[in-house]
């Protein structure tokens, strides 16, 4: 990969996109027009474009409804009662794991505070969270309503990460050393493991393995890094963790999260969760008796019964990765989003409008690269939304740019250099 000479021309783009073995893939999706043209699409990290297939998989669930009414739930092929199971080989190769330690569920955030449940418990001094400093406000309400519901004070109790002066992003060397340093106070690490704003892939296996060996727990909110980054959470020994999949998974706005629970919990029935009738075990659910038996691996968590049409927008992008393929997704990735750096580098570079803020290495981010603005502000954006980008803008001066590997091709990133070297005119 490294050895290839990226150019700012359009025949090497389209060259590019001949030699790619995943073009295919982008006659699959659904682009919005911007001026009778398909946009550039750089969103992916907020909002994934919407799979052709998408609703005859709905329209099929709606069949199923109507035709089976009530008795979908035993009945069909995709009998309801069980229709999470077909999602789980799919996720579980996303995030590596074994298919019964994840489960899709809930929505992001809801999961978040199921699993600060059962892996936040404060003991005595060992009360501490730590997290990185601007985390997505979500999590950082999430983490401080936990607190206070345990009767602590967030300011007291979540130890925040911030990069040194002058950087943008974390240290893997700093983050292990404020987990020593917190020792046997540390009840749980709790973070991105991609960070939204900057981009920034952390090593959550060396995280988590620091967080391990003081005895505290580690998980991560891979809203960022689900379907974009390789994942390892069995084998990297992570605790818990939850995503959403309406960005890199393409499944559909608000769309059904997931959940991974580590299989050294598969069957401890002692940790704390709050519970529902399909967490429970499915031979004796219907039974309707009193005394919660959690199911084995993740399923436990579950609380109540699957969406089923949110599952279906969800399969149809799902069997979209099985047929690309993780590994080769992100072979891809790091070629594309390396284009658009060599791009913004090249057009740029002495202009002094745009800073790369997101880690230079391929191994230490995903597709994303955010950008900060030092002129021009807001009206950069805009420019360049005129013309065709959608991107996205996090104040208060930050351009979030993600070129996905599954649609995006090396021609949109070249077109998106020419709109670049337009706008530096006017801005520089
Ligand atoms: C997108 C995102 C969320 C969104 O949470 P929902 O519960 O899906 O609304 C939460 N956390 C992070 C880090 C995100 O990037």
């Amino acid at each position: 990969m490294s050895n290839i000479e990226y150019q700012f021309s359009e025949d090497f783009a389209r060259e590019m996109d001949k030699k790619d073995p995943l073009a295919g893939f982008r006659n699959e999706f659904l682009f919005p027009q911007i001026n009778g043209n398909p946009a550039i699409y750089f969103c992916g990290n907020s909002l994934g474009l919407q799979p052709k297939n998408t609703k005859a998989y709905i329209d099929k669930e709606l069949q199923n409804w109507s035709e089976l009414a009530v008795d979908g739930h035993f009945e069909g092929e995709d009998a309801w009662m069980y229709i999470r199971q077909k999602s789980k080989p799919a996720l579980a190769e996303i995030v590596g794991a074994h298919t019964h330690e994840v489960v899709a569920m809930n929505n992001l955030t809801s999961n978040l505070h199921f699993l600060l449940v059962s892996f936040f418990q404060p003991k005595g001094k060992r009360n501490k969270i730590i997290c990185e400093a601007g985390a997505f406000p979500s999590d950082q309400y999430a983490l401080e309503s936990q607190v206070k519901f345990h009767g602590l004070n967030p300011d007291e109790v979540i130890v925040e990460l911030a990069p040194r002066q002058g950087e943008h992003t974390l240290r893997t060397e700093d983050i292990i050393n404020k987990i020593e340093e917190v020792g046997e106070e540390l009840a749980l690490v709790m973070m991105g493991g991609i960070q939204y704003y900057s981009g920034q892939l952390f090593d959550m296996k060396s995280i988590t393995e620091a967080a391990h060996k003081i005895d505290a727990y580690c998980g991560f909110d891979l809203a960022h890094a689900m379907g974009n980054a390789p994942l390892s959470l069995h084998d990297w020994n992570v605790d818990f963790a939850t995503w959403c999949s309406y960005k890199y998974l393409n499944s559909g706005p608000g769309n059904i999260s997931g959940i991974f629970v580590h299989e050294r919990f598969a069957d401890n029935a002692d940790l704390p969760r709050f519970a529902g009738w399909w967490g429970h075990d499915e031979g004796q659910r219907f039974l309707m008796e009193k005394g919660f038996i959690p199911m084995h691996g993740a399923d436990g968590w579950q609380v109540a019964n699957s969406n089923v049409l949110a599952l279906a927008a969800h399969q149809a992008s799902l069997d979209l990765f099985q047929k690309a393929g993780i590994k080769n997704l992100r072979k891809k990735s790091e070629i594309l989003t390396g284009y658009l750096e060599f791009l913004i580098e090249q057009i740029s570079g002495e202009s002094g409008v745009l800073e790369i803020i997101t880690p230079r290495s391929p191994s230490e981010r995903g597709c994303q690269l955010s950008l900060l603005i030092h002129k021009g502000g807001k009206a950069v954006f805009d420019s360049w939304y005129g013309k065709g980008v959608v991107g996205d803008w996090r104040n208060p001066n930050v351009i979030r740019l993600a070129p996905t590997p599954m649609y995006n091709s090396f021609t949109d990133v070249y077109q998106f250099g020419r709109i670049l070297e337009q706008s530096l005119a006017e801005f520089a």
